[in-house]
């Protein structure tokens, strides 16, 4: 699937008005990555390879400790990013740059791997609820070689900004409405959002006009869009927008819970082998000769 053509198709639809609206649904695909951890995954399955700039978009949510306790041992990316958002349980972090933390609920970390790194995502729980995100961003060409780094935002470091009576957003990353996010990177200029919405909460937020950009409500459903153009989004349907500098949401009787993020299209081409995502086959085969001599 290709951001540019629903883009190009929404802007012409969008143009008087500037309101997006959902061109399509995806529902996510049971799997299982690392040491055997159960997860969906929802960006990066064959209904929806990439999102560009999106790669990938996991959710894991189990209240069994044998779905998640062998975590991820260690292993390598290079040439993208790793945006970890949790809602419950922990996530311990330790990385071959000396780079430790525990991401604890509410917690997102933010780690660029660049030119490489080698790190592992291991549970610090025994049982209980585990819940969370991973979405991977990728990075354009110049900068798939940058040194890697590495970042924990605490829960409370997050911001928060409200889009309308009953709807409020935690600010993971850009900026909305005029508030900074707790991460601002990067040539994508992405925007992420958890957005928190009362039983029938209404209220629209201000986006930038060609960023790609999708919705997922984890909880409850929600209508996208205005006018007859509006339609609904349910639970766990993940919802790619049209082109347009506005975003009406409202949530249904339940209320809601919803990822919403954006960012600029690198328009670049992809090559993807594993936690290795670069632009040619080429760079792809450095890649494995450059972590396999120990140069991550
Ligand atoms: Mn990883």
């Amino acid at each position: 699937m290709k951001a540019e053509s629903l883009g190009s198709q929404g802007a012409a639809e969008d143009a008087g008005r500037g309101s997006r609206h959902l061109t399509s649904v995806v529902t996510g695909m049971a799997t299982s990555d690392g040491a055997g951890v159960k997860l969906t995954r929802i960006i990066g399955q064959p209904a929806l390879p990439d999102l560009d700039p999106f790669l990938m978009l996991d959710e894991f949510n189990s209240d069994d400790p044998k779905a998640y306790i062998a975590g991820f041992p260690d292993h390598p990316h290079r040439g993208f990013e790793t945006v970890t958002y949790m809602l419950a349980g922990a996530l311990r972090h330790r990385d071959n740059k000396g780079n430790v933390g525990l991401l604890g609920p509410g917690a997102m970390q933010w780690m660029t791997a660049g030119r490489g790194i080698v790190h592992s995502e291991m549970p610090e729980q025994r049982d209980g609820l585990m819940r969370g995100f991973q979405l991977w961003l990728n990075l354009p060409a110049r900068d798939k070689l940058s040194p890697a780094h590495y970042r924990d935002v605490a829960a409370e470091d997050i911001p928060t900004v409200q889009l309308g009576d009953g709807l409020t957003a935690r600010l993971l990353a850009g900026e909305i409405e005029g508030r900074r996010g707790a991460v601002e990177t990067g040539a994508t200029e992405p925007i992420y959002l958890d957005v928190i919405a009362e039983p029938s909460a209404m209220g629209a937020l201000s986006v930038p006009f060609d960023h790609t950009a999708f919705l997922y409500p984890y909880e409850g459903e929600v209508t996208v869009g205005h006018g007859e153009a509006a339609k609904q989004l349910r639970r766990r349907q993940l919802g790619i927008l049209s082109l347009g500098n506005r975003l009406d949401l409202a949530a249904g009787p339940s209320g809601a819970r919803m990822l919403f993020a954006a960012a600029k299209p690198l328009r670049e081409p992809i090559a993807k082998y594993g936690p290795f995502v670069m632009n040619t086959e080429a760079e792809i085969h450095q890649a494995i000769a450059d972590f396999r001599a120990g140069r991550f």
